[in-house]
């Protein structure tokens, strides 16, 4: 697959204190995977960082892995090769946390003219957006009414939108407003996200299946506290697959649950092709999502299959934060991070 072109970033020369703190991080490595982790999640969210790392143009060519572009124009550049390699793709315009009504309005709207651009350009695309981007932390109601005004818009054209789901004090918000969205005002195109990570997420599929919603079901991506989550990947890793089976039960499938199972982890996938055959599940049932930029022999070789693949394509300029999260759940890539910057 051909890769779009990218903006060129100005070099940047205080880069010092990432340089130490990565060099550091990799001689701690093998017995230091967490602490590297726990660094690279706080490097994610730190303004310093963030305002240091987005103006290197190093860090904007290993970004650019993951990351379609700054515009719209990449994200159907991409999209369209994806289609073209036979997978679909779920488009996410780069945001978090907004600070003001007038930030989550300008999201909105870029969101929108995606949705828009979606149908122009006929890509067999959807839309993920993150509450928190739409001013889910400055007013509930300012997120739903943001929100509604999306999936309304993506209803006209036929599309479908995903709400994210972001840390665990915004997920009962979230699925208040996907649960007002789907039964109050009846948008039937409109899905939610569960991590597996969370103690409470078998109740919450449990009651997502009586309802019949469209899940996306990962591991989850955010530092959380012992209190709510597993702290031990083993255990994260059983629920993902005791919740996976939940949804496809044939109670789930036939009260019209459509499991999307993001995840690159080929335990969880082999798992979930053999229970999908063993139980004559079609693959038209359920799709597997993957992020782009990642694995993607296994993208290409699960399309050979037969299976549905999405691949997750964000674009925008605040690329920074998930660029880092993507370090932090593999700190290997780092390696590939510092190689160019002494090639450079
Ligand atoms: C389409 C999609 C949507 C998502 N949406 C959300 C969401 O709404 N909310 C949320 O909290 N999280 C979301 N996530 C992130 C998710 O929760 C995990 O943090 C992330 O996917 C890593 O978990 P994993 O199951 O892929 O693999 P892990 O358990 O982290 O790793 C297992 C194996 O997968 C492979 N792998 C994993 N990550 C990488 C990588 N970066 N580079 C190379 N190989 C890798 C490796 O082989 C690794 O050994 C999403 C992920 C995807 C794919």
């Amino acid at each position: 697959m051909d890769e779009p072109t990218y903006p060129t970033k100005s070099r940047f020369p205080l880069l010092l204190p990432i340089i130490i703190v990565a060099m550091s991080g990799i001689l701690f490595y093998r017995n230091g995977e967490k602490w590297l982790r726990n660094i690279l999640v706080y490097l994610s969210q730190a303004a310093w960082a963030r305002q240091i790392i987005s103006n290197w143009s190093i860090a904007w060519l290993v970004a650019s892995r993951f990351v379609a572009g700054e515009d719209r124009q990449a994200a159907v550049d991409v999209g369209q090769a994806l289609n073209e390699n036979g997978m679909m793709l779920t488009l996410d315009y780069l945001g978090e946390s907004c600070t003001s009504e007038a930030e989550a309005s300008t999201a909105r709207d870029e969101i929108m003219r995606i949705l828009e651009d979606i149908n122009r350009h006929q890509l067999k695309a959807n839309v993920s957006i993150k509450p928190s981007q739409l001013g889910l932390k400055i007013d509930p109601a300012l997120a739903q009414e943001n929100i509604g005004a999306i999936v309304q818009k993506a209803k006209q054209y036929g599309n479908f939108i995903r709400i994210d789901m972001e840390d665990h004090p915004t997920t009962d918000a979230t699925l208040a407003i996907y649960r007002h969205l789907r039964h109050n005002i009846g948008l039937d195109n409109v899905g939610v996200v569960i991590q597996s990570y969370l103690y409470r997420s078998e109740k919450d599929v449990e009651k997502l299946i009586e309802e019949g919603a469209s899940m996306r079901l990962c591991k989850g991506a955010y530092a959380e506290p012992a209190e709510v989550a597993f702290p031990k990947k083993i255990d994260v890793d059983g629920n993902y697959l005791n919740l996976s089976r939940m949804t496809l039960s044939r109670n789930a499938l036939a009260n019209g649950v459509y499991p999307a199972f993001a995840t690159h982890d080929p335990r969880m996938i082999d798992e979930i092709k053999i229970y999908t055959k063993t139980n004559n599940i079609p693959s038209d049932k359920f799709e597997f999502q993957m992020l782009y930029g990642i694995r993607r022999d296994l993208q290409e070789s699960l399309v050979k299959e037969g299976y549905r693949v999405r691949i997750y394509v964000p674009y925008g300029t605040a690329w920074y934060p998930y660029f880092v999260r993507r370090l932090a759940e593999r700190p290997a890539n780092l390696w590939f991070f510092i190689s160019n910057f002494f090639r450079a």
